[in-house]
């Protein structure tokens, strides 16, 4: 097998993955470039002969969870070259354009859908999707298999969340030993580790029970801390959302089967509500829910916690900024997350269950940091090929 990063060797999200074979080429993730500190974007998007211009060239794009940052660009992929992903994914993604009004909704359509850990060929490559713990919900690993050679390609993942725990013993049965790990490294060359996200549910219920108006920012995608902060909500107060939001909880509900995924007391936001008595809201950037903050920042009894990557404050999202403002300005702003990332340590621990010959890590600004990790560190500009 042959393994081509064409994008992603230095820049975090936007990475495009090709492993090949003599006979088949495929594509993994296709997703729109991240802005950089200051806000720009660094290059061109990528223009890939066979994907995205030209006669279609590749037998599949496989994505690997529903951020933009790796399904972004679908609408780009040539006719003819066939699109898969997750089931839940898809569903997340019906719901998201169909509400955003996209005109991206029939390349979701499109797309084939893939089972948890069954099997599936495409050409001579067999693929596995191995579930992940990140902060996208329906998220996967892919193990590729052709000619006696193996590849774990981790797509987004983690190991200090809730589904952590279980990742060893399914890296264990479905994967084994591998010749090459490709592995994100979004959170190399940051020093602090992540807190675990059971850290963070300590911290949440803190919060939810000192406060009675409370506002939680958090991405309507990220479903594990949205059922936590649901699930903590205390006694005797509302858990309000809006009507999208609500929408997508019910997929979860109805897609996961667990009690912990029910969402049972997701109440959609309108007058009727006696909200005076309390309640925790989940709130994403825009004039709806910047109206109903306001009515609530002068209360003393008003928090809004911020739920969501901090980098965002930082001149990446002017907006979000704004839309926090009159909580911030007045000292009412508490800062309750994790990365839904890989630690240098969860990344050392993969490599100690899967044994590679050779690591390359992607999604990364500090390759680097990897070296002596205990396999070969590869490096390649984008676009070079890696002969396994
Ligand atoms: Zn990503
Ligand atoms: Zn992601």
């Amino acid at each position: 097998m042959e393994v081509i990063i064409h994008r992603g060797m230095r820049q975090i999200g936007g990475c495009v993955t090709e492993v090949r074979t003599a006979e088949t080429r495929l594509i993994i993730d296709f997703g729109s470039d991240l802005p950089a500190e200051d806000g720009t974007f660094p290059e061109e998007p990528l223009l890939l002969e066979g994907v995205n211009w030209g006669a279609p060239g590749y037998d599949a794009v496989l994505f690997s969870h529903y951020h933009a940052d790796h399904v972004g660009r679908i609408q780009e992929i040539l006719p003819g070259v066939p699109c898969y992903m997750g089931s839940i994914t898809k569903e997340v993604l019906r719901i998201l354009k169909r509400w955003l009004k996209s005109d991206d909704l029939p390349y979701i359509e499109q797309a084939s859908t893939f089972t948890p850990l069954q099997p599936f060929f495409v050409g001579d490559i067999k693929i596995t999707p191995i579930p992940a713990d990140h902060s996208a919900y329906d998220a996967y690993m892919f193990l590729l298999e052709a000619a006696g050679q193996k590849i774990l390609h981790t797509g987004d993942f983690r190991l200090h969340g809730f589904r952590g725990p279980s990742t060893e013993s399914i890296i264990t049965r479905y994967v084994g030993s591998v010749d090459l790990l490709i592995t994100e490294g979004t959170l190399l060359g940051r020093s602090a580790a992540p807190l675990s996200e059971f850290a963070v549910q300590e911290q949440m219920k803190e919060l939810l029970c000192q406060y009675r108006y409370v506002f939680v920012l958090c991405s309507s995608t990220n479903i594990d801390r949205l059922a936590m902060v649901c699930n903590n909500t205390p006694r005797g107060r509302y858990f309000v959302c809006d009507s999208y939001q609500r929408e997508i909880f019910a997929l979860i509900r109805e897609r996961s089967k667990s009690r912990y995924y029910g969402f049972h007391k997701a109440l959609v936001y309108g007058e009727n509500l006696a909200l005076d008595r309390g309640f925790v809201m989940p709130v994403r950037k825009g004039p709806f829910f910047k109206a109903v903050m306001e009515k609530y920042v002068e209360r003393p009894e008003a928090l809004l916690i911020y739920s969501m990557w901090d980098g965002y404050l930082a001149g990446r999202d002017l907006e979000l900024l704004d839309f926090v403002k009159p909580f911030m300005d007045l000292g009412k702003m508490e800062f309750v997350h994790s990365s839904g990332h890989a630690s240098l340590e969860d990344i050392k621990r993969l490599v100690e269950w899967t044994r590679p010959r050779q690591v390359l890590p992607i999604h990364t600004e500090a390759p680097e940091a990897l070296e002596g990790v205990g396999a070969e560190l590869i490096s390649l500009p984008d676009g070079g090929v890696l002969s396994l």
